[in-house]
């Protein structure tokens, strides 16, 4: 589509105007040549074809002429014999002729017949009787005119025209008779031959039809029928009775071009090319014309519009041009350049106007610049202040190159900025960055910092719990083969009473005592770290010089030193627990646990020494574990029962009151003792839980018992010290309505009954007040100061069975008792003595004054219901 437009274009039109001419008179000129062709041929056709028309014309009617001649003779002579027929026949069948054989048949019988060699089967033929010939020949009777008949294939052999004459004879009178028939026989290859018809030289293909005389509507009987459905030259063969339609086309057909229709075709090409081509030569330059105008005129508009975007680019961006003659150090400014420089005025400059606008300190280094890349030739680049008229300094950038003029000098060009902008900017964020950088120097700090007091508790400096969470994930997981670790979990003893009577000032003094002197024992590789309240931790790495155990008797040694605050001495202990790693790829937050179990035991097993993990101990530990949660489960359900053991007056024996003591009605084990579950209990804090329960059950039976007609005057429970420091307490009892006298309460006498203890002091004065009578327990195995004791003023004393136990063997014991029985006395406290197994032992207290009796010579704990009948029946009078 673009090639055509590109050829319909102006300059091209009359080239293709004449293209168009010269094709169709070059096609109609090759018609014509093609017609004239045509009609030459046809009329050498037809040459050829006419002397062959006329030789078969003349050949077939010079032998039916022949014969007709024969016939004559016959018509004059009808009774002709053999011979004579014979004789006439010969001379008829000249060489001139194709006759072929001739036979007569009077009244249609043949009778004779000449050649009669190879004939004489036809002798005596009766037409009438012959079926194939009977037709045609009574035609010929009929009509009375010679019929020529044929070609057929001839019994003989070979092919032929048979031509049937009838033959009349003069019957007299005028008239005619009919005699009979005459049929010869003509030879059609001969006379086909003799035509010219088989001719080697015929330069045509020939075609005849028309059997039988039929004409050109008769069948084909020489040649191809397809000669005459290729537009053939035709022509009709005259023949008595009736005509052939003879045709022919040239041997192989007609041509289809002319012969010379190439050259003359390759005349017209020739003819139009040089017509053609001067025309298309002609359009072309015209056209490269016209485009060359087209590119001049738009180089034109493009470099219009360049110089003028230059313009406005150069007015908008405020740079200015200069230009320098090397030689004549004559300058040329520009308009914007003067501006810059702040000189107006002519636009001729010298050399040495610019150097006097230069700022002083940067004259030297600005010449230096230009006249380097003068002498170089490279490319001018340069920063340098100037001086502007009203004193006022300004940054300029120049830039620029050499190159030699159109007159042959050498000139540097180049163009000049105001960079003052820049350079403040430059300033300013160099300062910006100065800032930034001392700013993300400080953060860094913070940050360290922080990261610092994330890992480390701020008291003692130690690491703290996450810096040991995050030492144990790591040397669990890059652990060293060689160096298996142990961990020591240590817990202060005491430092929560220390905290609550002096105050957080001293807790806090006495952490930093205790981390300081762990850190001194410590080896410096140690890792030591507090991990929360009186907690602290040693990574160490176990089996190294100094073996776990001695390191922990060290720290415990020197814990136990006494550490002043302020002028008061404190005194602290150290349970430690210790576990190492049974294999180096142990995980050490397993260790940790396994240290806690230890320091678990170590507490319990009296605290201000050091366990050392082993499995036994975590057996240990499982099972009293699995025992706490059934003493929970046991509390929920109610096992915890009250029996009762009855106390008894030495001298009338009456019953003066009852203990209640704790019983497990455990569902699989039976009934269980308080050494079985009261030591776990501690352990989770539920004693005071189960002494609640004890008391209320207490209480119950006490209103039952008498509700029966029992009179029971007292009953005892014994009260735990984490009851006794009960702040709820005495709003408990308040609720219980307890009739004054008839409750007491046992308190050991391990219990310290410091003065410092102000909830339990003033629990015990409290408690007296609600009319409940306070006991002193297990007196005697305690070491508690008289003085302390005696400030509780108690109502009575037990005298612990260890003591109680001996007096039948040793005096001193008996002594000691005795006294006892005498302080209490004294004080009007009364004396109850435990574990009073026999009756010697009744007897002896009883001399000594004690004021009442328990223990198994009388009875032993029972449940409330035997407890009911024993008091029921007084059995006890009957031992
Ligand atoms: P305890 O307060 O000294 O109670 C007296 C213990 O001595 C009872 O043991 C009692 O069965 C036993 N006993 C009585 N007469 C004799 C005797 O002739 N010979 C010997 N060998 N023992 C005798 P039990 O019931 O096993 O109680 C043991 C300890 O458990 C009690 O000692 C008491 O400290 C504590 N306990 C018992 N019940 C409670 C309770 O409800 N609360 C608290 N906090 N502690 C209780
Ligand atoms: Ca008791
Ligand atoms: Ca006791």
């Amino acid at each position: 589509m673009k090639k055509l437009a590109r050829v319909l274009t102006p300059s091209y039109i009359p080239a293709v105007i004449a293209a168009f001419v010269v094709c169709v008179a070059g096609i109609l000129a090759d018609n014509q040549n093609q017609v004239v062709a045509e009609a030459r041929m046809r009329a050498k056709v037809a040459d050829e074809l006419n002397p062959i028309r006329s030789k078969l014309e003349a050949n077939v009617n010079g032998n039916i002429q022949l014969v007709r001649g024969l016939i004559g003779t016959l018509v004059t002579e009808p009774g002709m014999d053999q011979k004579r027929f014979s004789a006439l026949s010969r001379g008829i069948f000249t060489e001139r002729s194709q006759l072929r054989s001739i036979a007569a048949a009077p009244d249609l019988v043949v009778s004779l017949v000449y050649p009669v060699a190879g004939n004489e089967k036809a002798l005596g033929l009766d037409y009438r009787k012959n079926a194939a010939q009977r037709a045609a020949v009574m035609r010929v009777g009929d009509t009375g005119q010679m019929v020529l008949a044929g070609p057929v294939d001839l019994v003989q052999g070979g092919r032929g025209l048979i031509g049937r004459f009838p033959v009349s004879i003069d019957a007299g009178g005028g008239s005619n008779r009919f005699w009979g028939i005459v049929s010869a026989i003509i030879d059609l290859d001969r006379l086909y031959a003799d035509s010219g018809l088989l001719s080697e030289q015929l330069g045509v293909d020939v075609a005849i039809a028309g059997r039988d005389g039929s004409g050109a509507s008769g069948s084909v009987f020489f040649g191809d029928q397809k000669i005459f459905e290729q537009a053939p030259v035709a022509m009709t063969v005259l023949l008595p009775g009736g005509s052939w339609h003879i045709a022919a086309v040239p041997k192989g057909g007609w041509p289809a071009t002319a012969g010379n229709a190439w050259f003359i075709r390759g005349l017209i090409v020739l003819g139009g090319l040089m017509i053609i081509l001067p025309m298309v030569l002609t359009g072309r330059l015209m056209s490269e014309r016209q485009s060359n105008i087209r590119a001049l005129r738009h180089s034109k508009a493009q470099l219009q519009e360049l110089s003028h975007r230059l313009k406005i680019a150069l007015d908008s961006s405020q740079i200015g041009i200069w230009e320098l003659d090397i030689a004549s150090r004559k300058l040329l400014w520009d308009d914007r350049t003067k501006a810059l420089y702040g000189h107006a005025g002519s636009a001729r400059q010298a050399y040495d106007d610019w150097k006097e606008t230069l700022h002083p300190d940067d004259l030297d280094r600005a010449e230096q610049e230009f006249a380097e890349a003068l002498e170089s030739g490279l490319a001018y680049n340069s920063d340098f202040r100037i001086r502007l008229p009203d004193g006022s300094a300004r940054h300029v950038r120049a830039i620029g190159s050499t190159y030699v003029g159109a007159d042959g000098r050498r000139k540097i060009v180049g163009v000049n900025w105001d960079v003052t902008s820049d350079f403040e900017t430059r300033e300013t964020l160099f300062e910006a960055k100065r800032l930034a950088e001392a700013h993300s120097a400080e953060l860094e700090a913070a940050r360290h910092r922080m990261e610092f007091n994330a890992l480390h508790d701020p008291l003692t400096g130690l690491p703290n719990r996450r810096f040991l969470d995050q030492v144990l994930a790591d040397r669990s997981r890059h652990f060293d083969a060689q160096a298996k670790l142990s961990i020591f979990h240590m817990d202060l003893d005491r430092f929560k009473q220390i905290n609550d009577t002096l105050g957080h000032a001293a807790g806090d003094e006495i952490l930093r005592h205790a981390a300081a002197l762990l850190s001194g024992n410590a080896n410096e590789r140690d890792f030591v770290a507090r991990i929360g309240g009186d907690e602290f931790v040693i990574v160490r790495q176990s089996g190294g010089a100094e073996p776990d155990a001695r390191l922990a008797a060290r720290i415990i040694e020197a814990m136990s030193m006494p550490v002043r605050y302020k002028d008061q001495e404190c005194r602290i202990g150290v349970s430690i627990g210790i576990a190492a790693q049974s294999h180096a790829a142990d995980d050490l937050s397993h260790v940790l646990v396994n240290a806690d179990i230890a320091l678990y035991e170590a507490k319990r097993r009296g605290r201000n020494r050091h366990e050392t993990f082993t499995g036994e101990l975590k057996t240990a530990v499982f099972k009293t574990k699995q025992t706490a949660d059934e003493i929970l489960r046991g509390l929920e359900h109610n096992e915890f029962i009250a029996h009762f053991q009855p106390q008894f007056c030495p001298r009338s024996l009456d019953i003066i009151g009852v203990e209640a003591l704790a019983r497990w009605d455990h569902p699989t084990k039976g009934l269980l003792a308080p050494h079985a579950f009261l030591k776990t209990a501690e352990d989770i804090n539920v004693v005071a839980a189960i002494d609640q329960a004890i008391l209320e059950q207490a209480l119950f039976q006490i209103y039952r018992w008498e509700a029966n007609g029992i009179r029971i005057p007292k009953v005892s429970v014994n009260l735990s010290y984490a009851r006794l420091h009960d702040e709820n307490l005495i709003d408990r009892l308040e609720q219980l309505q307890i009739p004054a006298g008839r409750l007491s309460f046992e308190l050991l006498e391990s219990i310290s009954f410091d003065e410092s203890d102000v909830t339990v002091l003033s629990n015990i004065r409290r408690i007296k007040e609600l009319g409940i009578d306070i006991e002193i327990d297990d007196f005697g195995t305690g070491y508690a100061s008289i003085v302390s004791l005696l400030k509780l003023t108690p109502r009575r004393l037990k005298i612990d069975r260890q003591l109680v136990l001996p007096i039948l063997n040793s005096a001193a014991e008996k002594r000691l008792v005795e006294s006892i029985i005498d302080i209490g006395t004294s004080l009007g406290i009364e004396v109850i003595a435990e574990g009073v197994e026999t009756l010697e032992h009744a007897h002896i207290l009883k001399e000594l004054g004690c004021h009442g009796l328990q223990g198994y010579a009388f009875a032993r704990p029972m449940s409330a219901n035997d407890l009911a009948t024993f008091a029921f029946e007084r059995r006890w009078l009957a031992a």
